[in-house]
């Protein structure tokens, strides 16, 4: 966060903050305010679940909750299993991120409907979760490739939606007071194949949007990550156990998605 800071105010960069600006998409009087404030944190891919483990501390240290968004229950070995069921242990949420990792966006392009992505990626999923002991309520889009068709049929399975940070129709920003949508878009943490700039760039967006969540105490801020340490496109320790600091230390709670609702 240090890093942050000298940022702002040596070299003025909060040019480069990303979309830092609250959408106003609703007049006052059609937002639908959301209940409490505080920072949505969530993970993906059945790939990063050993990884996700062992930063299974970190979490317990600063009393941080998140949401594992897993795919491809099917090939989930016993191992995987216990470790879901103590993330879920811990607090933690475990949301549904599809049977294949397919991105809707190919089906369409095959020409293929949202129906055939909800019963061949969805529906099957679902039921291999269930029978794992898990019942999830949320759902993550793969590469956040969705529109209001899909979104609508997912409605009958699932409270709340998450995208990524493209297809803004029907979905509410990533950083937001208002929840007229049970769909929501995600920032992403900076990773260590981002070249420098670009880490950068999200470094200070992502303060940006902690600042104002301290300062306004009615907003939301959804972020996601892959691999933790290890696994894909991971988030260093240090930035991770930064984060996690700052939250406590400004007081900042984490939200589940299924508290959105
Ligand atoms: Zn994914």
């Amino acid at each position: 966060m240090i890093v942050f800071l000298i940022c702002l105010s040596l070299f003025g960069c909060i040019s480069d903050v990303e979309e830092i600006q609250f959408e106003v998409p609703f007049s006052d009087d059609d937002c639908v305010k959301i209940k409490q404030s505080g920072v949505v944190i969530s993970f993906d891919d059945r790939k990063n679940i050993d990884a996700w483990n062992q930063s299974r501390e970190l979490f317990q240290k600063y009393n941080i909750k998140a949401t594992f968004f897993v795919d491809k229950w099917h090939t989930l070995n016993e191992s995987e299993i216990s470790i879901l069921s103590n993330l879920s242990f811990d607090g933690h949420e475990i949301g549904y991120h599809t049977g294949n990792h397919s991105d809707y966006f190919k089906y369409l392009e095959n020409n293929l409907s949202a129906r055939d992505y909800y019963e061949l990626e969805v529906l099957p999923g679902i039921e291999t979760m269930k029978n794992y002991g898990f019942h999830p309520t949320s759902f993550a889009y793969p590469n956040g490739h969705r529109d209001n068709d899909i979104d609508a049929l997912l409605f009958a399975n699932f409270s709340s939606l998450r995208g990524t940070r493209t297809n803004v129709n029907g979905s509410n920003h990533w950083m937001t007071d208002c929840a007229n949508f049970d769909v929501y878009r995600s920032y992403h943490f900076p990773h260590s194949d981002l070249n420098e700039s670009d880490y950068q760039i999200r470094n200070i967006t992502i303060q940006s949007n902690l600042e104002k969540i301290k300062n306004n105490g009615t907003s939301i801020f959804v972020i996601n990550g892959h691999g933790i340490v290890s696994g894909g496109f991971p988030v260093s320790d240090q930035y991770l156990t930064d984060f996690f600091k700052y939250l406590n230390e400004e007081k900042i709670p984490t939200l589940l998605f299924s508290e959105l609702k």
